[in-house]
């Protein structure tokens, strides 16, 4: 099996080691290609029965796979590794087919991935427990050379919490299940991965990679499915955490019911975020941050800046130059020389796109560039760059996450409006600062709700090593992903007392 081998464009699950590629659905989803042309898939989204075969292929792998040494454990992922960089580019077409994304993004978010990888592998280390000798004496039974009594020793062990179950969004199909399941397994967990119903393929080559690389049978899992798909999992009795990466709408859902029945769960939910731009910023860095972070991956990431708050007279070079730049870029299929930004991933995400234009227009925001007008394919679900001018608090362009390359700007008088326009927002998942005041981003950086924050840096997404979460909305659980807090949602604590007499 190679990365490229998806040729059933019937979405398999892969369950207990092997593809299967006969599901009982009742309900399908055909997706197609979002640049038009050849590709798409067929997804089955009710198979419950694979559902149950899933967890139970893990729960049956749990015994043996716990009991294997860490330093055994980590080594298919070492395997793992390299082959997903030797398979990188045949993994970013994929993604360039399925989700739409350019050449370019779609081999960042390959190395993105590989990096958790790489972190996972530490964990030899990063699972050590904590030990402290002689917390007690104890008198009793003990002889006369122990000079007055029996020491007592203390120690706490991280150990895995059992079957996991991974939920992830469309817009990262091979980074994501990667900021999941390698942490998860590494800890001795096993897992069930349910992957996006819109571009599950890139997921699949993945997992088949990771039983290449010699993970043992029912390790991981993959089930395909929508929504009763994920009821199923999320309350199934041998489930003992949930991680989710999604919309906030169905983050809560998942966080209620998960939670309702004793799982431990993790909420990565929606976004809206915003950049500051200080009169003081450095123009072309502040330029061209703005623009790779509203428009990269075409405004299907967490991490973009749609909205930008513009200090003082920042916003007239401000908007100027980012029209510029967002005009410059060639919109087109992700394989196309010189394409910048690719399709959104389905019509309903560009039905949403455009009423949300509609929406701006009706609020009174000047439109200053008009993706629905961009020299673009005709055939596809293309939008151009977007950019609204003089926006305000109340427009749902400002409030709600559109998901779609729409930029939105609000001009603002000073420092402390505009930390007061990102926190009044009811997500907060990243916020970003453009200046060369070491004071006012000092000021951002106190100030400032949200869970990852950037100083002229357009999209401060966390390397694999440091946690990966939101605030408010954005987020819901207590421990965030990947880092450390990955180790501590995958592992729980046990701690011993120890007297030998
Ligand atoms: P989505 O919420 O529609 O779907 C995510 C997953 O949840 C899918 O596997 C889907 O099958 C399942 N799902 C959807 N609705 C459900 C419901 N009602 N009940 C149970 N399960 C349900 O999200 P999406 O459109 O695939 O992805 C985009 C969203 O993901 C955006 O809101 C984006 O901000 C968010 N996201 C967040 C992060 C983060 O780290 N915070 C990262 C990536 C994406």
């Amino acid at each position: 099996m190679t990365a490229h081998d998806t040729s059933s464009r019937h979405a398999a699950h892969f369950i207990d080691g092997e593809r299967r590629s006969e599901p009982a659905a009742r309900q399908t989803r055909s997706n197609k290609a979002p640049a038009g042309g050849a590709g798409g898939s067929v997804v089955p989204l009710d198979d419950l029965t694979a559902a149950d075969s899933a967890v139970a292929a893990a729960a049956r792998a749990f015994g043996a796979w716990s009991a294997t040494p860490v330093g055994d454990r980590v080594q298919p992922l070492f395997r793992f590794k390299t082959l997903l960089e030797s398979h990188a580019d045949e993994l970013a077409a994929l993604l360039v087919r399925d989700h739409g994304k350019t050449r370019g993004e779609a081999l960042g978010s390959v190395r993105r991935g590989i990096d958790c990888v790489e972190f996972a592998c530490g964990a030899p280390a990063l699972l050590m427990g904590r030990t402290l000798p002689q917390i007690a004496v104890s008198t009793s039974f003990c002889r006369t050379e122990d000079q007055g009594g029996v020491g007592i020793d203390s120690s706490v062990d991280r150990v895995p919490v059992g079957v996991c179950v991974g939920i992830t969004p469309f817009n990262f199909p091979v980074m994501v299940p990667l900021w999941m399941w390698p942490m998860a397994v590494a800890c001795g967990n096993t897992f069930v991965l349910k992957p996006s119903e819109k571009d599950p393929l890139p997921t699949l080559a993945v997992t088949e990679l990771a039983h290449q690389a010699g993970l043992p049978r029912g390790v991981l899992n993959m089930v395909n499915g929508g929504v009763p798909v994920v009821n199923r999992l999320i309350t199934h009795p041998e489930v003992a955490a949930i991680s989710f990466v999604g919309s906030t709408r169905a983050g809560e859902h998942i966080y209620k019911t998960g939670a309702a029945h004793g799982k431990r769960v993790q909420c990565m939910c929606g976004a809206k975020n915003h950049s500051v731009v200080m009169p003081d910023a450095n123009r072309a860095a502040a330029i061209e941050g703005i623009t790779g972070s509203a428009f990269g991956n075409t405004g299907q990431r967490c991490l973009a800046g749609s909205v930008v708050v513009c200090v003082g007279d920042s916003g007239g070079w401000l908007v100027d130059g980012v029209r510029q730049a967002a005009a410059a870029m060639k919109v087109d299929r992700g394989d196309a020389a010189g394409c910048a930004m690719g399709p959104l991933v389905d019509q309903e995400a560009l039905g949403r796109t455009r009423a949300f234009i509609d929406s701006g227009l009706a609020d009174g925001a000047r439109l200053v560039l008009d993706g629905r007008q961009a020299n673009m394919p005709s055939q596809g679900c293309f939008i151009g760059p977007t950019i609204f001018d003089h926006c305000a608090a109340g427009m749902s362009i400002v409030d709600e996450e559109i998901f779609g390359p729409v930029l939105s700007v609000i001009r603002v008088g000073t420092l402390a409006e505009a930390i007061a326009a990102i926190n009044r927002s009811r997500y907060g998942n990243m916020a970003v600062i453009f200046t060369s005041s070491g004071h006012d981003a000092h000021m951002f950086r106190t100030q400032a709700q949200a869970g990852m924050l950037g100083v002229n840096v357009g999209v401060p997404a966390p390397m694999a090593a440091f946690p990966f979460a939101g605030w408010k909305q954005s987020f819901l659980g207590d421990l965030h992903a990947n880092g450390e807090d990955g180790v501590r949602f995958f592992t729980r604590q046990k701690v011993t007392v120890t007297r030998w007499l």
